[in-house]
């Protein structure tokens, strides 16, 4: 995922991965990319062209299985970033996603994300991730063979910390823009399975 310099609100902290320039290799057969509420505020903005909203959809999650989400979604399933991201009504979470591609992701320019402030919190540390309070890198990085993975740890953990806090502090406008966003939209609704 290319990264170009990021003006996005939840974190002040990022990562710099220089292969990323001309590599943008995990642009292309994107899994579920979760967005927060970040991406809801660049669309209510305006600043996405009608063309790319219409491409995001919405994930209705029963209670019950949003630790097995927040798993397949990277969403750190210790802490479960997905539980602090909106309210649950009536035992089911509503999220905004980016459908999973074979293709190319819809934000992806010749240059690299078309939108950085509004991409996904996964986009933003990937190729980094936590599960079970473990700091990983996801095997499929073109470079992985060359990063110092060591190195970000730290900031990746910084950003994962304040984008929580973005997160918990946003969750009931979260509720309140997705709902309003999907009166226009009319995003596809998909019920998550565990399975
Ligand atoms: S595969 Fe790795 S090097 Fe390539 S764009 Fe993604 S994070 Fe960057
Ligand atoms: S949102 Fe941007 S960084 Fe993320 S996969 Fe799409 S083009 Fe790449």
């Amino acid at each position: 995922m290319k990264r170009a310099p990021i003006m996005n609100s939840y974190s002040s902290t990022t990562i710099s991965i220089p292969y990323c320039e001309d590599c943008k290799f995990c642009c292309h057969g994107i899994p579920t990319g979760v967005c927060g509420y970040h991406t809801l505020v660049e669309i209510g903005q305006g600043t996405l062209p009608p063309k790319i909203c219409q491409k995001f959809v919405v994930y209705r999650i029963h209670k019950k299985f949003i630790n097995e989400a927040a798993s397949r979604w990277w969403h750190c399933p210790d802490s479960n970033l997905l539980t602090k991201m909106t309210l649950v009504k009536e035992d089911f979470y509503e999220i905004l996603a980016i459908a999973k591609t074979r293709g190319r992701c819809p934000l992806l320019g010749q240059d690299g994300c078309l939108f950085p402030d509004a991409k996904p919190f996964n986009c933003e540390i990937f190729p980094f991730y936590i599960e079970e309070k473990d700091f990983h890198i996801a095997s499929w990085c073109k470079f992985i063979d060359k990063l110092d993975v060591r190195t970000f740890e730290s900031p990746v953990k910084t950003i994962i910390e304040e984008y929580e806090h973005y997160s918990i502090k946003n969750a009931s406008r979260y509720y309140e823009l997705l709902k309003n966003l999907q009166k226009k939209w009319q995003w596809t609704v998909h019920t998550f399975r565990p399975f």
